[in-house]
């Protein structure tokens, strides 16, 4: 497994709209899915997309873990959701600081749905459905927007729910904490 170097905000390839994935069996998919898994740990991420790795397919790992960047993060096995939709969502929305590998050093309040119905494929080729609630589908929704080209700043209401990671640390950690 290999870690891969993480694109960060100004290159074209997190504005892009990302490919759907046709061959599952393909090896070099499963490679790519190890590479991206890889990265998101070394990286104290809690979820990566392919397009943050300079491949514009349909991909993205959720490996929400307690780390550094994210010390309350429930934990799940890391797991890839190949050509994943959003199927429906609640009405009620929650505000939440996100982060992003991508926008290093910021931190953004962003509002998202509160649950989420998902489909996706997995990396065995089996098609998956999921209830996600609170972190874990802003995860997916924040994972969603990097295969549309979006980054979580576009969802920023206001410059003033913008943070540095030092403040955020020093605030929102210690305050949760
Ligand atoms: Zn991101």
């Amino acid at each position: 497994m290999e870690v891969l170097q993480v694109a960060q905000l100004g290159n074209d390839v997190l504005r892009c709209k990302a490919q759907p994935i046709n061959n599952i069996s393909d090896q070099n998919l499963g490679r790519i899915i190890d590479n991206l898994i890889a990265t998101v740990i070394e990286t104290n991420g809690v979820g990566i997309a392919a397009p943050q790795v300079s491949i514009s397919d349909r991909l993205f790992i959720m490996a929400s873990r307690p780390n550094l960047r994210y010390p309350n993060a429930p934990k799940m096995e890391p797991t890839a959701m190949i050509n994943p939709r959003l199927i429906s969502h609640s009405e009620d929305r929650v505000k939440d600081w996100e982060g992003c590998l991508s926008v290093p050093g910021i931190r953004g309040l962003v509002s998202r749905y509160r649950v989420i119905n998902v489909e996706y494929t997995n990396r065995e080729g089996k098609l998956e459905r999921q209830e996600l609630t609170d972190f874990m589908a802003r995860i997916f929704q924040h994972e969603y927007d990097h295969l549309e080209g979006i980054v979580f700043l576009d969802r920023v209401e206001s410059t003033t729910d913008l943070m540095t990671e030092d403040e955020y640390q020093k605030q929102i950690l210690q305050l949760k904490n």
